[in-house]
């Protein structure tokens, strides 16, 4: 019972193992079977697919997968949860040229190489304004994830996926990339049983370290001393990027070094990544996060203001609010909602929204402040960031960020990639 993951369900895994994919590649290659190179977008969502990051999903959504995760935030079984689309685009051309029809096996490569077998079992069309504005509440373009969503291509397939070929993680992501299965296996080892998933795409500055000591105190106030079996897991995202993001080698050393340098005890302690383009759907990203972090065995999920916005679209705490409205028992997780970290002055501390009275004289963790002190780079107070923490910053900048902590076109274009997928032998 121990790998249930979202939806009360057995994690999936359709992962062939070597020799009997090189075969099965091979009887494919004699069939002659159709092939499709995917792109980057793709295949990070093959890989989660395949590993069960998105249990109970086996494959690409169907036509009535998408319809009902988007008008009853449902799966089309009509009972498991779930917010976001996860969609096969082709265009209409390629899928003429490819000749794919319904109930084809198809072989997928990614950058040449053997990837995994797609069994198409819907090919369709989606009205992609209804799509943007059912997940996303907005048709503005100016949305990433609208963005992302009006850029598919004209047709989707849906159906299984199985892997033939692992993805090679590069460094430094090679020791923070586990799969569902390995993640539980890791909390065994390390004896845990209540796990506090800290969802970031940041540099932890002082406010993120005490929005995870929060939640931590929160979680274990129930638990008797001789007990302290769970800890907290940082799972960053890592995915597509925009300019201005943290580059993702700073935000996974520095999430590292919070535990490494004492600011939590390494016995409680997990940095790990998991391959996702973030999709900014505010209150509904939020439920997928709570879908995936089951899926890798968390307990709890913390949930702070503003959780995977962007710009004005949602209201700080949309993402808390939307919790309300599920049917109970219908996530495994256990959900803690943060509200404000702060600097106060007064207590001379970083403190909380729901403690401190001295709210007019606050110091935010604004993003622009916390920006400049990044680009100045001159050691802030150690209340602001961890003087090792802030170290890593700048060596990131340098070592991965061609000189700078942020995303920057350059780095988009010279980065090294995350994975890549090898030839099969
Ligand atoms: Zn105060």
């Amino acid at each position: 019972m121990e790998n249930i993951g979202h939806g009360g369900k057995e994690i999936i895994e359709r992962v062939l193992p070597k020799d009997a994919a090189i075969k099965r590649v091979a009887e494919l290659k004699a069939a002659k079977v159709k092939e499709l190179d995917v792109r980057l977008q793709m295949a990070t969502e093959i890989i989660d697919i395949a590993y069960g990051f998105f249990s109970p999903l086996e494959g690409f959504m169907t036509k009535a997968d998408v319809e009902s995760v988007c008008n009853n935030m449902l799966l089309a079984d009509g009972k498991t949860v779930w917010s976001i689309p996860i969609v096969f685009d082709i265009s209409e051309e390629e899928l003429q040229k490819s000749g794919i029809k319904q109930y084809d096996e198809v072989l997928l490569t990614y950058t040449g190489n053997p990837f995994a077998i797609f069994d198409i079992t819907d090919i369709y069309t989606l009205d992609k304004k209804e799509v943007a504005m059912k997940v996303y509440g907005t048709t503005e373009d100016k949305h990433p994830g609208v963005k992302r969503t009006y850029q598919y291509q004209d047709k989707f397939l849906g159906g299984k996926i199985t892997l033939l070929n692992p993805p090679k993680i590069n460094e430094p992501f090679t020791r923070f990339w586990l799969t569902p299965k390995q993640m539980r296996e890791r909390f065994k080892e390390k004896g845990w049983e209540m796990i506090i998933n800290h969802q970031t795409r940041n540099v932890p500055h002082t406010g993120h370290e005490w929005l995870m000591k929060g939640a931590y105190l929160g979680a274990y106030g129930s638990m008797m001393v001789d007990k302290p079996r769970g800890g907290v897991l940082v799972n960053a995202m890592i995915g597509s990027k925009r300019p201005g993001d943290y580059i993702d080698e700073a935000i996974i050393l520095c999430q590292e070094a919070q535990g490494k340098h004492g600011y939590f005890r390494e016995d409680i302690f997990l940095t790990t990544c998991t391959l996702w383009d973030i999709r900014y759907a505010g209150p509904k990203e939020a439920i997928f996060h709570a879908a995936l972090r089951t899926n890798l065995g968390c307990t709890h999920h913390m949930f702070g203001r503003d959780h995977a916005g962007v710009g004005t679209y949602y209201d700080p705490y949309d993402a808390h609010r939307i919790f309300d409205r599920l049917p109970k028992g219908s996530l495994n997780i256990i959900p803690i909602f943060n509200l404000d970290w702060w600097f106060c002055p007064v207590c001379d501390e970083v403190t909380y929204m729901g403690l401190c009275g001295h709210k007019d004289k606050k110091a935010s963790f604004s993003g622009t402040l916390i920006r400049s002190i990044i680009q100045d780079g001159v050691k802030p107070p150690r209340r602001i960031f961890r003087p090792e923490v802030f170290d890593m910053i700048m060596e990131c900048a340098e070592k991965y960020g061609f000189g700078d902590a942020f995303v920057t076109e350059d780095y988009l274009k010279r980065r090294n990639p995350v994975f890549t997928i090898e030839p099969l032998k």
